[in-house]
């Protein structure tokens, strides 16, 4: 699928200061992509040839069913991928090639190869802003964080809008990153501070409180699945 059918209001998604900006805008492309393909697009002969061959992670599969459009296009999709893998995957024995073909299948998506590439194009686009508009800049540099995946993409993409600002954008990055990562530390050792005995009794400081999920977010990019919010007190079954 090669045509756009998203583009990101970069501006807004940087004037929102909550959490990591990049992980919006793959929020904004993946759900709207998602709404296309659960759509009338799943007719089209050129996209059930790559279905059949991404197959989709357990993620998109979940989306498509929850967020999707409709459900009649993901079992048709589903109908032709079967197709397939009986065909390629249980129609002989199974050999090495086989048993590649399989794993291949494993890791790869179509919605997944879908949002890299845009979410890569998106980024130049910040890196762009960056350079060129002042406001935009300190927009930039007033986030409160971004996620370490993200923080790997920016610095993958930035290096040719960016030119010779490449050193600097990338420290600026860098410190903005490295300054979340120790609250996320702090928040962490307050937690574990909190079961010592010295502690009981004292109510649990906030940033502690929400740490955990605080930090599996920023080293995932997805917030973390979680039951209820741990309680305040200590001594207590956390
Ligand atoms: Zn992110
Ligand atoms: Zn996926």
């Amino acid at each position: 699928m090669k045509e756009n059918i998203c583009t990101i209001p970069v501006n807004e998604v940087f004037e929102v200061h909550d959490g990591c900006p990049i992980c919006r805008m793959r929020d904004i492309i993946e759900a709207k992509y998602i709404d296309y393909i659960t759509g009338p697009a799943m007719m089209e002969p050129d996209i059930r040839i790559e279905t059949n061959r991404a197959g989709f992670c357990e993620r998109h599969f979940g989306m498509m069913l929850t967020c999707g459009r409709a459900r009649l296009p993901v079992a048709l999709t589903l109908e032709s991928h079967l197709v397939d893998v009986r065909e390629k995957m249980l129609g002989k024995k199974p050999d090495k090639k086989v048993l590649e073909a399989i794993e291949k299948l494993e890791h790869s998506c179509f919605v997944c190869e879908y949002i890299e590439p845009h979410l890569a194009r998106a980024i130049e686009t910040v890196c762009l802003s960056y350079k060129n508009e002042p406001e935009f800049r300190r927009l930039y540099e007033s986030q409160p964080y971004i996620c370490l995946s993200h923080y790997r993409m920016i610095i993958q993409c930035a290096k040719k809008p960016l030119g010779k600002e490449f050193d600097a954008f990338a420290e600026v990055t860098r410190r903005l990153v490295r300054k979340y990562a120790d609250s996320l530390q702090e928040g962490i050792a307050q937690f574990r501070d909190a079961f010592d005995y010295r502690n009981a009794g004292k109510p649990m400081p906030a940033e502690a409180r929400t740490s955990i999920e605080s930090t599996i977010e920023f080293l995932t990019s997805r917030p973390a699945a979680t039951r209820q919010a741990p309680e305040t007190k200590t001594g207590e079954n956390h």
